[in-house]
């Protein structure tokens, strides 16, 4: 049968192949649930096969000068940009994210290479004077080979964007696509075939077990980013330590609090908390804004403000620009999701919208999710406290600041919170008493390039998108000379 984006090839040492297997994964349009393309069902023994091309091509690789690795990532970015287009479609198509949004997503996997080549002079030493007649320093050198694991929700740019900072570091890559929208992934690895000696970036498609797994059981693979779910997290540190002493980061799931005090512009507060949710990848981001907790001064002005808000968000076809939401990645993730929604109405939050399929002749097929609204939401609610990554925002009601606070913390994530007040001393005191890698005030923007994004908690370790990423991609040598 021939799919309308055909055949997408894993990149292994430089050239462009299929599963070791001959096994498919047939990818689905999440909108329609037609067939639109296959990715190769790679196998532990194309892991391994990765494995020994980026070992043989990472000594002169990080034998070029940082000058030289840079130019090269810089024509990668090059190359993306050339490519945004036509990757924007197929990924709209292979994810359910909106074409018009995926503009974001495009413009952050070239940067990424352009600002860490931009950083590789920050890659320093230190001296330090221990004894008087010596000289006591410190380099930085690559691990050698590093594995990279991304999950489904921005799938071309997880790809492109987390093998920049090994890169600059001198390391070379294995990057392990999502089984469920493992289109453009390939595109990555095309681009890097172009630019990049062989070997130097290889891209294995697959299911978790086994391409995850063998990725991060490698003895030769010491260094592993992962980015996914809290499970697959602790099931990739299980598996690393049972045949290294390997350095894990981990970016992982949130179930994130926004606190609108009662002093708050509310408008500018229930837009923010809409905004953080990002319907634009139908709610599956790590940072949505998914736990709203209102003073109850204005708690029934804001569930209302939120409806019709939620009910405005133009749901459809992810390829046409006008489209605000698409549906939800997968089938199996359509089933969680709703899964999640009847617990809501089980364990008794009101539910103020949504919680089905949208209305409408086009939504009969696919993994479609109306906005959701859950109000009176209280910790004793799963729906209050499980990451249900997908469209649906729970409205908790509070009178004690310091409750709302503890309500805030009282989840095992711990990734971003925001809150809204004019009062600086409020907004100060949440910010530093937030169990989160980030915080946000009077806004919900989270990523900005040079600030570390990371969880604290089960929501992660290790920093992303600034300086310390490029860094954990190092490891660091002493040398004593006596002089
Ligand atoms: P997931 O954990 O199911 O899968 C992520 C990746 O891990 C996939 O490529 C998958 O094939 C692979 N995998 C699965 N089992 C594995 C195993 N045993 N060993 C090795 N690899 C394995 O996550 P998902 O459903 O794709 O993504 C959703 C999750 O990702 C959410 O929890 C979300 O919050 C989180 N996320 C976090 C961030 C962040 O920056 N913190 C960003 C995006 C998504």
């Amino acid at each position: 049968m021939d799919y309308e984006f055909g055949d997408r090839l894993m990149a292994i040492g430089g050239q462009m192949v299929p599963a070791s297997s001959g096994e498919w994964i047939v990818s689905l349009n999440p909108a329609t649930e037609e067939p639109i393309g296959r990715a190769p069902a790679g196998t532990a023994d194309d892991v391994h096969r990765a494995v020994a091309a980026a070992e043989k091509a990472q000594p002169e690789w990080a034998a070029k000068s940082i000058w030289e690795r840079g130019a090269l990532l810089r024509k990668v970015a090059a190359e993306i940009r050339a490519r945004a287009d036509e990757v924007r479609k197929i990924e709209a198509a292979d994810s359910g994210n909106t074409i018009a949004n995926l503009n974001g997503d495009m413009h952050k996997a070239s940067n990424h290479f352009e600002y860490f080549a931009g950083l590789a002079t920050e890659m320093k030493g230190e001296t330090v004077p221990a004894t008087p007649r010596g000289l006591h320093m410190t380099v930085r050198e690559p691990y050698g080979v590093v594995g990279r694991i991304v999950p489904f929700n921005h799938p071309f740019m997880f790809a492109a964007a987390n093998i920049a900072a090994p890169l600059v570091a001198g390391n070379a890559v294995i990057l392990k696509s999502p089984e469920t929208s493992p289109l453009t992934a390939s595109i990555v690895g095309e681009v890097c075939n172009k630019v990049l000696p062989p070997g130097v970036v290889n891209i294995v498609s697959g299911y978790g077990i086994p391409v995850g797994d063998a990725i991060a059981r490698h003895p030769k693979v010491r260094r592993i980013g992962f980015t996914g779910s809290i499970r697959t997290g602790l099931a990739i540190q299980r598996a690393a330590a049972e045949t290294g002493v390997k350095h894990v980061s981990l970016e992982l799931g949130g179930k994130n609090p926004l606190i609108i005090c009662e002093d708050a512009d509310l408008e500018m507060a229930v837009t923010g908390a809409v905004a953080g949710m990002n319907f634009a990848w139908a709610g599956q981001s790590c940072g949505s804004t998914s736990r709203i907790l209102v003073h109850e001064s204005l708690y029934d002005r804001a569930v209302e403000m939120a409806k019709a808000k939620l009910e405005a968000i133009r749901v459809g076809d992810p390829l046409d620009p006008a489209a605000q939401m698409g549906p939800v990645n997968s089938a199996a993730h359509y089933q969680r999701v709703m899964g999640h929604i009847a617990t809501g109405r089980v364990d008794g939050a009101k539910l103020v919208t949504g919680g089905d399929r949208p209305k409408g002749e086009i939504f009969k097929r696919g993994y479609w999710v109306a906005p959701t609204l859950f109000a009176n939401v209280t910790m004793d609610h799963r729906i209050g406290r499980e990451e249900v990554f997908g469209p649906v925002m729970s409205f908790f009601k509070w009178n004690d600041f310091d409750a709302a606070v503890e309500i805030a913390n009282a989840t095992e994530y711990g990734l971003t919170a925001s809150i809204y007040t004019r009062d600086i001393g409020r907004a100060l005191g949440a910010a530093k008493r937030f169990q989160s890698g980030v915080v946000a005030v009077n806004h919900t923007t989270m990523h900005f390039i040079g600030l570390p994004f990371g969880g604290y908690k089960n929501s992660g370790v290790g920093g992303e998108e600034c300086l310390d990423e490029l860094l954990s991609y190092t490891q660091t040598k002493s040398i004593h000379i006596a002089l």
